[in-house]
């Protein structure tokens, strides 16, 4: 079957438009006054000048949803959406910087700055992906831009999104995220789970009239590599996200200055990662049966709690919003399209888990640089990364790939 495009034309604007997010220091910092409310007036103004109708819904004070609806006036057919997060990641140390953070420079073909990559690029070529679409004429069905806060925090945007309805009648989401051009299917899950093991405080010139909870807590800590071990030795490699991991991260207990007391409390944090397949709930029955025995073993007692549970994610390959994506990238690069993993995750695991929707996770910028000092994105990967959504919207609208 052929089907008559018509040219789709990515406008130069949306570099200058990087730039402009790019200058905006979105870090989610009380003690500094900053927040996502000036990124997302600059997302509403650039909408509102594309024509579009943006909804504003403060999900916490200075912290607003953007969502806007583009219908393409060409009748009814699916909904396609675009997501990508206003709030960045703090520059950290200036000194390790060698350009402005909030500077916006471009120089040798790439556009540097806190947020370049991660994402103000992807939140850009979204925008601007669906207004050429617009542009070319009408297309079936809708598209949802949403660009939302706190992916770097506990995810409140999409939390708040998932929970409100948002996602109703959504086919799938693309999920803008800097993956150097490769189509992540997947998403590695995390659970964060933190032990304290309750004991009795004494001199620790008479240990015998207390409870130490310090060994039970080392031991735990010990526990997860032989749990790891088992953990991937049962689950084997993922093709894209790898091995499970089981890292204890923090390991608290007693005081420098208290060197002769034996702490009534002890802590052990652990990093869990997962991959799809995994029960986070059979692995939160082990931690707990472990902190337990060894808790009781040392004459103390275990209290586990579960501070964050984010479930591993996939998409089919073979999904018509995964196929276009594909489809879209061989057609605009002339490339054959590169599938990956996330090693962590993104708002799309919180609108897959909570809503149930479908998310593929592709945009510009590299993988790794993103969090970095120096944090760049080429600019034509920012003009190439806007011509495939564009392409992979239009022919999932169109239905061209069924
Ligand atoms: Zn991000």
């Amino acid at each position: 079957m052929t089907v008559e495009m018509p040219q789709l034309v990515v406008d130069d604007d949306v570099v200058d438009f990087t730039q402009q997010l790019v200058r905006i220091r979105s870090v989610y910092d009380p003690v500094a006054g900053t927040d996502e409310s000036a990124a997302a007036e600059l997302v509403v103004s650039k909408m509102r000048e594309f024509g579009w109708a943006p909804t504003v819904t403060e999900v916490a004070p200075g912290r607003p949803n953007v969502v806007a609806d583009v219908d393409g006036g060409g009748g009814p057919g699916p909904i396609l959406a675009f997501e990508g997060h206003l709030d960045v990641v703090t520059e950290g140390n200036m000194a390790t910087w060698t350009v402005d953070p909030y500077g916006g420079e471009i120089r040798d073909g790439r556009l540097y700055g806190r947020g370049s990559a991660d994402m103000k690029s992807g939140v850009a070529a979204m925008l601007y992906a669906v207004r050429a679409l617009q542009l070319a004429g009408p297309f079936a069905g809708r598209i949802r831009v949403m660009a939302l806060i706190d992916e770097e925090g506990m995810m409140l945007g999409a939390k708040h999104l998932a929970a409100s309805g948002g996602l109703e009648g959504v086919d799938g989401v693309i999920v803008c995220e800097p993956e150097e051009g490769e189509i992540c299917t997947s998403a590695k899950g995390a659970l964060r789970v933190r032990v304290d093991m309750h004991g009795k405080m004494a001199h620790g010139a008479m240990p015998q009239h207390g409870r130490n909870p310090l060994p039970a807590v080392a031991r735990l800590a010990a526990w997860c590599g032989d749990y790891q071990d088992k953990l991937q030795a049962e689950t084997g490699t993922h093709p894209h996200l790898g091995d499970v991991y089981v890292t204890p991260t923090v390991l608290s207990g007693g005081s420098l200055e208290q060197m002769n007391v034996i702490p009534a409390v002890a802590t052990v944090a652990l990093d869990v990662r997962t991959v799809p397949g995994v029960d986070h709930a059979k692995i939160v029955e082990a931690v707990t049966d472990a902190a337990n025995d060894l808790a009781a073993a040392a004459g103390v007692t275990a209290e586990v709690a579960v501070i964050d549970d984010r479930p591993s994610v996939e998409v089919d390959p073979d999904h018509p919003m995964v196929r276009a994506l594909a489809e879209a990238h061989r057609a605009v690069t002339g490339e054959e399209p590169r599938y990956g993993g996330v090693p962590g995750s993104t708002d799309g695991t919180v609108l897959t888990r909570d809503a149930g929707v479908a998310t593929v996770v592709y945009g510009p910028g590299g993988k790794w640089i993103a969090h970095q000092s120096d944090e760049y994105v080429e600019v034509d990967e920012i003009r190439r990364a806007t011509a495939v959504f564009a392409e992979a919207a239009r022919r999932f609208l169109s239905r061209v790939v069924e």
